[in-house]
């Protein structure tokens, strides 16, 4: 007898274990009328805002809105250039392409995936006018060094925190550590609604005017439109079921961060840690495990994520390709061997299951299935 799969991610465990609210929910929007924005929109903007502590949230249609709307609202444009990481998901460099910007790359730290401070202020140029660091996997960057290095050199800093809703640098939530900081709802994010949705959280008032008006066509007086804006809306039915999951979070963050803490132990009890590299979390940051990532030699990452997935365990590569080597950056000139880092760590990560609801007998199917693969290697090389 096969053993059941064990999902990647399982989407539907929250809807299961709060179907009653949910549902109640969604109704009391449909029998409302009011579909886009409204105060469904706003009472979510206002808990939204309270968790991450910060003054204002400004609800958007995705996460990669957030980052077009932010870099908008922080008045960069053509001429200007943004510094990003190269190994993160597409939308933080092609947001800073939607507003006419460049992206420009800077290597990662190979140990926590984040950018690597040092390697901004190399970057930085008579025309740069912000760097957006990637919380990525759910651990927070680097920041102070960040921040120094920004303030040095005039920079905004736009938080990419879709990954990593709740995660603390030295005791600050993510949300608060730059000038705008910009979340996704996606539903495999620590926060996910059931479809699109997306969120920028800012202390400056000015700029969540902005972002308001931004979002809606630019306009702040219907139909009179002050900036060349977007449809970048938020709809009732993804606040509404993000308030009821909201209060919730809180928790499902302690138990991705107990499954990490499962797997750490498992992967050393069955002898592993030197094949498998576990993800590093900084004693001075919350990492919340959006995604646990570990690393394993190159030459076994493909072979490890076919025998994952040929046993039943849901296995993903972020990223296979940094964004320096896609296609469609091809115009920006840079060259395989730029960013070593970045092109090692596409070439040797994999994340396995993760998700608050993960049981520890899963946990266990999967680091078995790890050790199993390694000793069939070995028997091959023997
Ligand atoms: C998910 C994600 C985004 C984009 O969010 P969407 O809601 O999918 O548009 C941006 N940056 C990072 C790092 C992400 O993981």
């Amino acid at each position: 007898m096969t053993p059941d799969p064990v999902p990647l991610c399982d989407i539907n465990a929250q809807y299961r274990a709060l179907k009653t609210e949910i549902d109640a929910a969604v109704l009391r929007v449909i029998g409302s009328g009011q579909a886009i924005l409204g105060p469904e929109v706003a009472a979510f903007e206002g808990e939204a805002a309270a968790y991450c502590g910060a003054d204002y949230a400004v609800g958007c249609g995705s996460g990669t809105d957030a980052l077009v709307l932010a870099l908008h609202a922080l008045g960069v444009g053509p001429g200007d250039e943004v510094i990003v990481p190269p190994f993160t998901f597409f939308a933080t460099a092609s947001s800073v392409c939607r507003v006419g910007a460049r992206p420009v790359f800077a290597d990662i730290d190979p140990v926590t995936f984040n950018i690597d401070p040092a390697q901004i202020a190399a970057k930085v140029t008579g025309r740069t006018r912000a760097v957006i660091p990637v919380h990525l996997f759910g651990q927070c960057c680097d920041m102070d060094a960040i921040r120094l290095t920004a303030a040095d050199h005039g920079l905004y800093v736009v938080e990419d925190a879709a990954q990593s809703l709740g995660a603390e640098y030295r005791g600050t939530r993510c949300g608060t550590l730059g000038e705008v900081a910009c979340f996704s709802f996606y539903p495999t994010k620590n926060l996910g609604t059931l479809g699109d949705a997306g969120m920028v959280t800012t202390n400056d008032p000015g700029v969540a005017k902005t972002l308001r008006a931004l979002r809606v066509h630019g306009s702040e007086v219907k139909y009179y439109h002050k900036y060349l804006g977007y449809n970048m809306r938020l709809d009732a039915v993804h606040a509404a079921m993000l308030r009821v999951k909201l209060p919730h979070v809180a928790g499902w963050l302690t138990r991705r961060q107990e499954a990490a803490g499962r797997y750490d132990a498992l992967i050393e009890a069955q002898h592993l840690s030197g094949f498998v590299q576990r993800p590093v979390a900084r004693p001075d940051r919350r990492h919340v495990f959006n995604q646990y990532v570990v690393r394993v030699p190159a030459a076994h990452r493909d072979p490890l994520v076919q025998h994952l997935k040929a046993s039943g365990v849901g296995v993903e590569v972020y990223y296979p390709l940094a964004l320096h080597q896609q296609e469609c950056f091809q115009y920006l000139d840079y060259r395989t061997g730029d960013f070593p880092a970045s092109e090692e760590a596409t070439r040797t990560v994999l994340a396995l299951p993760m998700f608050p609801e993960i049981t520890a007998a899963q946990q266990e199917r999967v680091v078995s299935v790890c050790s199993g693969y390694l000793r069939q290697r070995l028997r091959t090389a023997a």
